[in-house]
């Protein structure tokens, strides 16, 4: 049996941040993953945008583990050569009765540490993007888009550099605890156990599977897994109608079907708010083309030049939640020790957005989790979710 300090479960954005954060502390690190390649799924399914920090609850993980880990992220992107632009984006009130919301959104950011938005007026957000509809605006000079897959590349880099091995097509399919820590299973083309100390459960949509196939886990540490798919539009042609991010103000279950750029200045409207329960097994990604009809409507409020026939299907991500319609949405989950009482183990459940974003800082809360110093978070920030 092969025996290795750490293994990692899950090669997206959070397995790779957490892999390099333990690998540069010292420890030896495996990062299993069950795909071909890294970061096939959520960490490549996203809007790829840097959020500042703006709308998530006081207090929870979501708003502690933003705002330092965009910081951070910016950092890292410049000394590493990561693709990313902060374009800045836009909150708009379609209709005057949306102003007070804006209003609300402000001082929630506010109360988050994000203090740089500033209120636009109709006539200037106008000037600036003439395309635009609008009773007012919200800019953030601190949302910005980055390369999800060259972030990736670049992490993997450094945690190989700090010593950490990547085993690709080594699905884990069962584990135990055993006195010094865990015997895992895992499958793949050539099957092989592990015995490691530490275990962090990185596996994004695959997490709960994950921790249910752990002996010796209490299934009451297991939460209720709901799946929101997210569809993207884009444009069948054409440069981008604007030059910043557009958000119209937010609806339950997501941000509403905003405007996105990539690093070529392409448009993608997205994501929408498909709820689809706890399915099991595969994952459909297909975007069901009906659902243009609900895009038009929704991307029309702010910008109502867009011309019939210009929306086609682009992909999908799903949102690993832990809450679902007509609930208040949940905060990450990020469980150590503390919470479950398995020495070594770390479960991240619910990490859908703004996981990309906060990828660092989520890696030294789970550092913090297993005993080491913060890099980026005070000692208060890396402690549990809800
Ligand atoms: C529609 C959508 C839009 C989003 N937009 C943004 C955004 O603009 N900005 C932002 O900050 N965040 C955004 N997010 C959130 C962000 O994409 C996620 O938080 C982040 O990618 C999660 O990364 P992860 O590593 O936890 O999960 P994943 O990327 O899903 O990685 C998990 C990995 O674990 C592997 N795995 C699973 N089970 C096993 C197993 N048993 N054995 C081995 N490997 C296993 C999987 O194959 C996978 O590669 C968005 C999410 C969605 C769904």
């Amino acid at each position: 049996m092969e025996r290795v300090e750490c293994v990692v479960v899950g090669a997206g954005v959070v397995g790779l941040a957490v892999a390099r954060r333990l690998a540069r502390a010292g420890r030896e690190v495996i990062v299993l993953e069950a795909a071909d390649a890294i970061g096939t799924g959520t960490s490549s399914r996203n809007s790829e945008v840097i959020h500042a920090g703006i709308y998530y609850p006081t207090g929870s993980l979501r708003a502690r583990l933003c705002v330092p880990g965009r910081d951070a992220l910016y950092d890292y992107c410049a000394a590493h050569g990561v693709e990313h632009r902060r374009v800045g984006k836009l909150i708009v009130a379609t209709e005057e009765n949306q102003l007070p919301k804006l209003a609300a959104i402000r001082a929630q950011a506010a109360a988050n540490g994000v203090t740089d938005l500033t209120e636009i007026d109709a006539a200037t957000a106008r000037a600036w993007e003439p395309n635009l509809r609008t009773a007012g605006a919200l800019l953030s000079p601190s949302t910005g888009i980055i390369d999800s897959h060259g972030l990736m590349l670049a992490l993997l880099g450094d945690a190989e550099e700090a010593g950490a091995m990547l085993a690709l097509l080594s699905p884990l399919t069962r584990s135990h605890r055993t006195a010094s820590g865990f015997e895992l299973e895992v499958g793949g083309a050539e099957p092989m156990r592990i015995a490691c100390s530490t275990l962090i459960n990185a596996g994004g949509l695959g997490a709960w599977g994950v921790a249910r196939g752990l002996e010796g886990l209490d299934p009451a540490h297991v939460p209720p897994r709901v799946l929101a798919k997210g569809n993207y539009y884009a444009l069948a042609a054409g440069r981008s109608p604007f030059s910043r991010l557009v958000y119209p103000v937010p609806v339950e279950g997501g941000l509403g079907v905003h405007l996105t750029l990539d690093l070529a200045g392409q448009a993608r409207f997205g994501p929408d708010v498909e709820w689809l329960g706890d399915v099991e097994g595969t994952v459909d990604y297909a975007v069901d083309p009906t659902r243009a009809d609900s895009f038009y409507g929704a991307v029309r409020a702010y910008w109502p030049g867009l011309p019939d026939g210009a929306l086609v299907p682009a992909y999908s991500g799903v949102r690993p939640k832990l809450s679902g319609p007509g609930q208040q949405q949940a905060d990450f989950l990020i469980q150590g020790p503390d919470t479950h009482g398995v020495d070594g183990l770390v479960n991240l459940f619910g990490i859908e957005s703004p996981g990309l974003t906060s990828c660092l800082a989520i890696a030294d809360a789970v550092a913090m989790a297993l005993g080491e110093a913060p890099e980026i978070l005070n000692h208060s920030q890396g402690s549990q979710g809800s």
